[in-house]
């Protein structure tokens, strides 16, 4: 592993460079992701920005979101490959394990591109030439932005490249509210508001930007889809495959709903249960001070950041996740009892 400070120099005009990040992308992976090529294409390289599955609809507003390319798109498949063949480096935002790119993993391990990590999530596997870690950072634009500082290049952040960068902190911050947002983070978005970024409109775009089946999806969820677990301080909440269906559920309508079980008086954490073909995927979110990562990783394949974690459960029955969190919500009881009263 070598010095970030190394790699500024080796960014030369004319070298291809690809960007991706993970599965089910968010605000911050896409911001993050396009705000990097927008840089990188200002020092003279050329960039593609490739990921695992598909955007969602209210983040393809970002300058530069229609050149993206998705490795579920076959038609954009094997564009993806010859870029991978031809990319001298591979920057990966926003995630820290590769089973987190999924059916892209295999081909960006195969890839021969040096690996240049950008993130902020915990145990970062070794699998990259360059990190740039830091998992005091509320969000991978924010390491965008202090990158980009670091390197001396303040002058290169643009307006379109500030909304991308300014999407990611204010998702992955909860909109400021969650205890990861910093003073720093106040900083760097004084600097884009000063740079000409409309914070108010980024914030309408991504969050009231949902279509009618959304909403009502929503309605559904919390209506019928939602026990509260007293004794675990727990909000169980889970969306069927037939739900998603009824609904006409797009790629990112699931996003945040587990955040709705935190608002019950009493609630430490809250996990939603989503059904897919390959199994159940879970997020975990909890406040302060209860861990969710640790759950996460214990018992569910996963892992994450204290407050927000995700993970799987190989069959793709509702029942049976339901039946191994039975299991093993009581070896929690004690922890959550001492964090209850914190
Ligand atoms: P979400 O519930 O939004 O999918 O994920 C919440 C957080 O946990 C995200 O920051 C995401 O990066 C992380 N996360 C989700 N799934 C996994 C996983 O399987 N492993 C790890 N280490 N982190 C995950
Ligand atoms: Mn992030």
């Amino acid at each position: 592993m070598s010095s970030i400070s190394a790699l500024h120099a080796q960014l030369t005009s004319g070298t291809k460079a690809v960007i991706t990040t993970h599965f089910n992308p968010d605000s911050d992976a896409i911001g993050s992701s396009l705000a990097w090529q927008n840089y990188l294409n200002q020092l003279g390289l050329e960039v593609s920005v490739i990921v695992p599955s598909a955007v969602s609809a209210n983040l393809t507003w970002m300058p530069g979101a229609e050149q993206i390319l998705n490795f579920e798109d076959t038609l954009h498949r094997v564009q993806i490959e010859a870029l991978l063949k031809g990319a001298a480096f591979i920057f990966c935002l926003d995630f820290s394990g590769m089973q987190r790119l999924h059916g892209l993993s295999h081909p960006i391990k195969a890839a021969r591109g040096i690996k240049v990590v950008i993130d902020h999530h915990l145990n970062p596997e070794d699998f990259g030439d360059y990190y740039y870690h830091r998992i005091t950072a509320a969000s991978t634009c924010e390491l965008i932005f202090d990158l980009i500082q670091e390197w001396g290049d303040d002058a290169c952040i643009n307006e379109e490249m500030g909304s991308c960068l300014y999407s990611g902190i204010m998702t992955d911050t909860g909109s400021f509210r969650h205890p990861n947002t910093t003073a720093h983070v106040h900083e760097v978005v004084a600097q884009l508001i000063q740079k000409g970024v409309n914070t108010n409109a980024i914030h309408r775009k991504i969050f009231d930007s949902a279509s009618l089946d959304r909403l009502r999806f929503l309605g559904h969820v919390l209506a019928n889809r939602l026990d509260y677990l007293p004794e675990y301080h727990l909000s169980l909440m889970w969306i069927t495959e037939e739900d998603q269906k009824q609904y006409n559920s797009q790629a990112g309508d699931t996003e945040g709903i587990v955040n709705y079980g935190l608002q019950i008086a009493g609630a430490i954490w809250a996990i939603l249960l989503i059904q897919r073909p390959d199994g159940i995927k879970l997020s975990f979110r909890s406040i302060e001070p209860f861990a969710v990562n640790e759950f996460a990783s214990k018992y569910f394949e996963g892992g994450g950041h204290k407050n927000a974690s995700g993970g799987r459960f190989s069959s793709s029955s509702i029942e049976g996740a339901k039946e191994k969190l039975q299991e093993v919500l009581p070896l929690y009881l004690s922890e959550i009892n001492r964090v209850k009263n914190l």
